[in-house]
């Protein structure tokens, strides 16, 4: 599978919160939030349980289930265990690509997006009070962007015993690229701006810097992260799940 991956602290935070995952056929981004470095701790927890998850591949839909609701304990009992990491959470988006299908599991304000031909649609709803806002006809995509009260999400992995999880599979064509992202670049720079960026650019990798590059030519007030897959049927990993 080919895929460009980065993670960017951006122009004014000191920290970066953000990760990603990338591997076999999961590729995953957090964004954590909370005190001091708790954010770091968050992304990264749930990032590396995820990873270590076993996913089955004949389950797709209870094995990320499962991986989203173990995150969230292990991120949880952590930040009760220590006073300094009380109340983190993080994001977290995640794709499992089998042959022909792409599954989405997600929880938080970062998103999946699916780029064919000359469109992107994103696949994930923000869980974010300004993302119902939207939904219900409240606000515009573009009013959002700039809403004070952007950053609030409704639904965070970590902070809570349980969480929500959406988890959910669309259908993939041949040269279809699927985006992960934070809102660190889904909120400086358009969709049309993101759809355009990756069309002109073949190499995910090229496609990612590029979209960074925007964004922090934008200011980058938050951390920027952003993970390109270019999916194609002939990958070697998609053959040997059917061997
Ligand atoms: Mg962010």
């Amino acid at each position: 599978m080919e895929f460009g991956a980065r993670t960017d602290i951006g122009l004014v935070r000191k920290i970066n919160e953000d990760g990603f995952h990338v591997g076999g056929n999961l590729f995953a981004v957090a964004d954590g939030m909370g005190g001091h470095q708790a954010g770091e701790v968050a992304s990264r927890v749930a990032l590396e349980v995820l990873a270590d998850y076993h996913i089955d591949r004949a389950d797709p839909k209870s094995s990320l289930q499962g991986a989203f609701q173990r995150a969230n304990e292990v991120v949880y009992m952590k930040a009760r265990k220590d006073k300094t990491l009380v109340g983190m959470g993080t994001t977290l988006t995640a794709l499992l690509i089998t042959e022909g299908r792409l599954w989405v599991a997600h929880v938080g304000d970062s998103r999946a997006y699916l780029c064919r031909q000359r469109e992107l649609v994103q696949l994930t709803q923000d869980h974010s009070v300004v993302g119902e806002l939207v939904r219900n006809g409240d606000l515009s995509a573009q009013e959002a962007r700039f809403h004070p009260h952007r950053n609030l999400l409704t639904r965070a992995l970590g902070t809570a015993s349980v969480v929500a999880v959406d988890v959910f599979s669309t259908e993939w064509q041949q040269d279809d690229k699927a985006l992960l992202c934070t809102d660190g670049l889904s909120g400086p720079l358009e969709d049309d701006e993101i759809r355009q960026i990756i069309q002109d650019h073949d190499d995910p990798q090229g496609a990612v810097d590029e979209l960074i590059r925007q964004a922090r030519k934008r200011g980058a007030p938050d951390n920027v992260t952003a993970v390109l897959i270019k999916l194609a049927s002939q990958d070697k990993s998609a053959r040997r799940r059917h061997a």
